[in-house]
């Protein structure tokens, strides 16, 4: 229920929109180690969603698209709170890069939720964050994309559960692609599940895509898909707009490189259904040779394809869904 809302350093009173920190530690040479949010909390009672981006700090569509929400959300208009954390992982952020390059002892936050309080720096991080989002938030959104490797398309990851259901399918009508996820550890999605509130991961976007006009309506899709789903759950006025079906289903695998070299994708292959043994992707020497063929492993939707060029044996190259069902 929405009332005073106290999140790290930020102190909200109903009706006002309050920045603050959550506080991790200090750095090695001076300043704080934090994670900093902006908690608008609404006139009127409702629920609190809890919107995250920058998990990985490659991926830069969740920062965007919360500044959208930063910046216009008036909280006399809302029921309930929106806590808005643009960037997770400020110091893999401030590089660019997935993870933290200065913590060598682990590296990607989103696979070691909860985190611990006495770990290494980034499960510092993941602790700091989830002992206020599990606090405070009825449901969550990740934000993230294919970062500095990949272009993913309009995908969800999200807990087969009824709750999870209606968020995923609250994210509008572009959002038709719902791939489950079972887990119940390493994401702040999986940890939410494991308290029975829903949760998605939403992915959107890559460094490949932020040419001006692109990234600006990367950033208006997403914050417009975050009024949608607040429209559902009845934070703000309005009509909510769903997709006419979904393709439920499940990430069955990520195609890894068989070998290295340079990586050209076939056109149109993204987001559509293909068949077993259509091909995605030559991999060649830099004598001209084809050294592999990237083919479609069983029938099923490549929701998101590698836009580096340059492949290393075993890197990210196809992330391929396959669908159990269409429901609409
Ligand atoms: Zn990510």
């Amino acid at each position: 229920m929405s009332k005073d809302m106290q999140i790290g350093t930020a102190v909200a009173p109903r009706g006002s929109k309050v920045r603050g920190v959550i506080p991790v530690g200090k750095r090695a040479g001076a300043g704080p180690i934090e994670i900093p949010l902006t908690v608008v909390n609404g006139a009127h009672d409702g629920p609190t969603l809890w919107l995250d981006g920058s998990l990985h700090g490659d991926e830069h569509e969740g920062p965007i698209a919360l500044l959208h929400m930063i910046n216009r959300l008036d909280p006399e208009s809302l029921r309930g709170c929106v806590v808005c954390v643009p960037v997770v992982n400020v110091p893999a952020w401030e590089f660019s890069t997935r993870g933290n390059p200065g913590d060598l002892f682990t590296y990607d936050l989103n696979r070691i939720y909860p985190g611990r309080p006495d770990g290494h720096l980034t499960e510092r991080i993941a602790d700091a964050h989830y002992q206020e989002m599990i606090e405070h938030a009825d449901m969550e959104i990740s934000v993230h994309s294919g970062g500095a490797h990949s272009y993913l398309a309009y995908a969800q990851f999200f807990s087969g559960t009824p709750e999870g259901y209606e968020l995923a399918k609250a994210m509008g009508p572009k959002w038709d692609l719902l791939l489950k996820h079972a887990g119940e550890r390493g994401s702040p999605q999986a940890m939410m599940r494991a308290k029975g509130r829903p949760a998605i991961t939403v992915e959107l976007g890559g460094l490949c895509d932020t040419f001006p006009d692109r990234f600006r309506a990367t950033g208006e899709h997403l914050y417009g898909a975050f009024l949608n789903v607040m429209r559902h759950y009845k934070m703000i006025d309005g009509k909510t707009e769903y997709a006419p079906k979904w393709m439920v289903g499940v990430q069955k695998t990520v195609i890894l490189a068989p070998t290295s070299g340079f990586w050209v994708s076939e056109p149109s292959v993204l987001r559509q259904r293909i068949k077993e043994g259509t091909k995605i992707a030559t991999i060649y020497n830099l004598y001209g040779d084809v050294e592999a063929e990237i083919k479609a492993p069983f029938d099923g939707v490549p929701f998101g394809i590698r836009t580096n060029p340059a492949v290393q044996l075993g890197d990210w190259c196809v992330f391929y869904g396959l669908i159990e069902e269409e429901i609409s």
